[in-house]
């Protein structure tokens, strides 16, 4: 950032101009409107800035500039095309701390005047730091039209109930939050549609019945399977409000990156078999953050209601009468499948998909297979590398074909992501050779060979066998 934006208030202190035609004009009708006396110096003065000068109060000099001019000033504005005069008045405006702008010589201001949308009083102020004075003023016109009048008018009302709505909600993220809902609501379409007086009321209104409790709330939110660009707005949104994030392994750092800068992240880790925080304290800790008042986001990979435990952490918060709010996230077998090149279905090959879990339990899985071995459709085992073996066994055993195709997807949609392809017959050996890292997801089904005739738009530069 090359510039600090402030806002400064000039009201009866005096400004110098120098320079007396319509630039130096425009910039002292700027200075006016927010209340300074103007001293205009120029050996040429226009009718108007004379005008407009006496209007504030001021004094006109029509003859050359001296340094005298500086004293007592507090900002100067050098809008004449003398270049040396130009730099003389920077100098010696420089050399006292007073600030100073020369028009359009961005190397010689120590302040810069940013393009203004005035609805005072709420003004918006853009600049392109002195490096495109016109881009910024095209994008004050864009922004000019998508900020109705109306914003002035609430700002001043929002300023006048601010110091009950303080006295009422000491606690200040739940008076941010008041705030949010009251910018979001009736109250403002009132104000846009003109009619102050019955926002005023309904404000009020609000402020009396407003609980002065921070109440918190939690947000289930689904991360995705890896990508970052997988996330949903709504994921994105509530990870910039939350003020204590918990996430597991799934969710990568770039993720856990993307929210709020000073948000409390806690890791709540879950390996295979590994768990670094038990369910039932992660569902507690949800409880007891909320009930401060907290706005907890829990990240989880994927969707948190496929083979996320998500029901259950919700579960609790309802008992609690906590609020919450649930996101789904693309889930691995969407997100690994579509960066794959497999199509989950296809209307010759699988008619239906099915999502199952691998997981071993005491090194067998309970798992209805003779359904799983019908032809025409696709079987996506989650949590199943390490039994990956059984599940080839048993398909076969049940009658699906040895040489039905199977993929393993590694860290999918990640950088990492990894393909290997084999049949229902040479898989476990083909990963016996490899070295491959978890996570990992298997699709079983003929839909695995399309990826021969699809794969070649894939862009994570995977490694095929
Ligand atoms: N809720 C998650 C699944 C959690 S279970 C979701 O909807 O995706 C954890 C399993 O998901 C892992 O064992 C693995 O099988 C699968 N998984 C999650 N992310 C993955 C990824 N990026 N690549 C491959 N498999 C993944």
């Amino acid at each position: 950032m090359d510039y600090l934006p402030l806002f400064t208030r000039i009201n009866s202190k005096t400004c110098l101009l120098v320079g007396g035609g319509t630039v130096a004009l425009r910039k002292a009708g700027a200075l006016a409107r927010a209340g300074a006396t103007l001293r205009v110096v120029a050996p040429a003065i226009s009718e108007e800035l004379k005008a407009l000068c006496g209007e504030t109060g001021g004094e006109i000099a029509e003859r050359e500039y001296t340094d005298t001019d500086l004293d007592g000033v507090m900002l100067v504005i050098a809008a004449t095309d003398n270049e040396q005069l130009n730099q003389r008045v920077s100098a010696s405006a420089q050399a006292r701390n007073i600030l100073v702008n020369v028009v359009d010589q961005p190397e010689l201001c120590s302040v810069i005047l940013p393009s203004i949308i005035d609805r005072s009083p709420l003004i918006v102020a853009v600049s392109s730091g002195g490096r495109s004075p016109v881009l910024a003023r095209l994008l004050r016109a864009k922004l000019e039209s998508t900020i109705p009048a109306g914003y002035g008018r609430l700002a001043d009302l929002l300023g006048q109930f601010r110091d009950k709505v303080r006295a009422r909600i000491p606690d200040f993220d739940r008076r941010r939050d008041f705030w949010e809902q009251v910018l979001q609501g009736p109250i403002a379409e009132l104000v846009f549609a003109g009619r102050r007086d019955a926002a005023a009321a309904m404000l009020e209104d609000e402020i009396g019945t407003a609980k002065p409790d921070p109440r918190g709330e939690v947000y289930l939110v689904g991360a995705g399977p890896g990508d970052p660009d997988l996330l949903t707005f709504k994921a994105l949104r509530l990870m910039q409000k939350a003020d204590v994030v918990l996430y597991d392994r799934l969710v990568a750092n770039e993720i856990v990156d993307l929210c709020r800068k000073d948000a409390e992240k806690i890791y709540v880790g879950k390996a295979r078999s590994r768990h670094s925080m038990p369910q039932d304290d992660i569902n507690q800790l949800l409880i007891t953050l909320a009930r401060q008042g907290k706005r907890v986001l829990r990240l989880k990979g994927g969707d948190p209601f496929i083979f996320g435990r998500g029901g259950e952490e919700i579960a609790g918060l309802a008992d609690e009468k906590i609020p919450f709010q649930v996101v789904p996230g693309i889930t691995a077998a969407a997100g690994c499948a579509s960066y794959s090149g497999i199509p989950l279905t296809h209307r010759d090959y699988a008619q239906s998909v099915r999502f199952v879990t691998g997981h071993l339990k005491d090194g067998s899985m309970n798992l209805p297979w003779a359904e799983l071995v019908h032809t025409q459709q696709t079987i996506v085992f989650y949590m199943g590398l390490l039994g990956l073996p059984v599940i080839c066994r048993e398909m076969i055993a049940h009658g699906r074909s040895a040489d039905t195709p199977i993929a393993l997807i590694q860290q999918g949609t990640t950088p990492n992501h990894r393909v290997l392809v084999g049949t229902l017959e040479s898989m476990p050996g083909i990963i016996e050779r490899e070295s491959v890292a978890a996570p990992t997801l298997i699709i079983v089904g003929e839909v695995v060979k399309l990826r021969e005739q699809l794969a070649w738009f894939e862009n994570l530069s995977p490694q095929t066998l």
